[in-house]
């Protein structure tokens, strides 16, 4: 049986649990995204860290792949990409929440491009820029329905008439955000695409043309049932593999990058009817098997997936059992015969001669009444990200 490509346990001596992040599978990923969007521009979204797989890697292999530039939220997320030589300084990254007017001086030392949605960051980002010498490039936001940032469509020709003139600003994107574009009805995803094409051409009418239309999160990228003129995609979680919802027509093709993976780090057999961690929650059924791994809820191992989740050993599925406790917790392994530094997948795939078995985060985001935005971006800082095929 053969279900591990390599082993971390000496490489990684001061903590056995680790997130493996596959290159390779984001980069294939960007691809099928890009496939899929027609083949124009990406400007993939490493927010939260990556959505949690670590910023500056997945930004390298993303540059790498092709992408135009990069999307954050926050300007204090460039940070660790403008501090790293491995993440060209060309690269402009984009800030898609507005900033506040007070941001301006960072935004121009940290050389980022900001979402504009009033004029008086307009004003204030202007002023510093022509202080400090700079052109800073902004991007429209429109509040075409999501109602969370952005100008209504119908101030976006004054707002434009106004804010062309500023100095040492160029308005070169526009863009929106959609509510619902990953969800089986598509009415209110068509009207916010149609109030975007209708303030376009109102925009274009009076001469104001935008080099970088973008829109499209991943639910966007999958629905075909729009000829929208999005000339920029804006994907995030698809980029890690996953779908935005179970509910698109036309799934991507894309799959898990991260792995969560660990270790046995002791075995005890019980008897029938004995208590397993904090609260005896979990009985013991009959004769049994109980494995620990050292993964708890401060890794991301949510308590709330307590009697909910289950692992993969040896190319089997087993129950977590009992509490999950801050650091650890306990598996059910039955009667299978396991050493200590078994390795243990709680996501990813493993295979055996029985074929191949996965567990991904939409798993326990179902579990969880959640989405697997949420799981990946919840794998804590405490769990060290490991690069395969940089
Ligand atoms: C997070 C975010 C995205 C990416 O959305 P996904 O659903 O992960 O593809 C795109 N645009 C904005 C403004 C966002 O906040």
């Amino acid at each position: 049986m053969n279900y591990t490509t390599h082993d971390y346990r000496q490489e990684y001596p001061l903590r056995t649990t680790i997130a493996e992040v596959d290159l390779a599978q984001l980069r294939a990923n960007f691809r099928a995204i890009r496939t899929r969007g027609g083949n124009t521009e990406v400007m993939p979204v490493v927010k939260a860290d990556a959505y949690g797989h670590g910023i500056v890697p997945c930004a390298k292999a993303l540059i790498a792949e092709g992408a135009t530039m990069l999307g954050v939220a926050f300007a204090a997320e460039a940070e660790p990409l403008r501090s790293d030589r491995r993440i060209p300084y060309e690269i402009p990254i984009a800030v898609v929440t507005p900033p506040f007017p007070h941001g301006a001086a960072e935004y121009c030392r940290l050389n980022l491009e900001f979402c504009a949605a009033s004029l008086d960051t307009m004003r204030a980002f202007s002023a510093e820029a022509a202080r400090t010498g700079r052109i800073l490039n902004a991007h429209l936001t429109l509040d075409t329905g999501m109602h969370r940032d952005g100008i209504p469509p119908n101030e976006a020709l004054e707002f434009m008439r106004s804010a062309s003139y500023l100095p040492n600003i160029t308005i070169h994107g526009i863009c929106t955000h959609f509510a619902t574009a990953d969800e089986v009805d598509k009415r209110y995803f068509h009207l916010q695409v149609r109030r975007l094409n209708d303030t376009l051409q109102t925009l274009r009418d009076a001469g104001f043309l935008f080099r970088y239309v973008h829109a499209a999160n991943s639910g966007a990228v999958a629905d075909s049932s729009t000829e929208a003129a999005f000339t920029l995609l804006r994907p995030g979680i698809a980029l890690y593999g996953y779908n935005p919802s179970p509910e698109l027509a036309s799934p991507l093709d894309v799959k898990p990058v991260m792995s969560l993976k660990t270790s046995i780090i002791s075995l005890r057999r019980l008897a029938a009817g004995e208590p397993v961690s904090y609260g005896r929650r979990y009985t013991t059924p009959r004769e049994t098997t109980i494995a620990t791994i050292p993964i708890g809820y401060a890794d991301g191992l949510r308590r709330s997936l307590t009697g909910k989740a289950r692992v993969m050993i040896g190319g089997q599925y087993f129950p977590i059992v009992g509490t999950i406790c801050m650091d650890q917790c306990m598996v059910d392994v039955g009667d299978a015969k396991f050493s200590v530094g078994e390795s243990v997948y709680l996501l990813g795939s493993q295979t055996s001669e029985h074929g191949e078995i996965r567990i991904d985060a939409d798993e326990w985001a179902q579990e969880l009444g959640t989405i697997s935005y949420e799981i990946l971006t919840g794998i804590t800082a405490r769990v060290p990200r490991i690069y395969l095929n940089s």
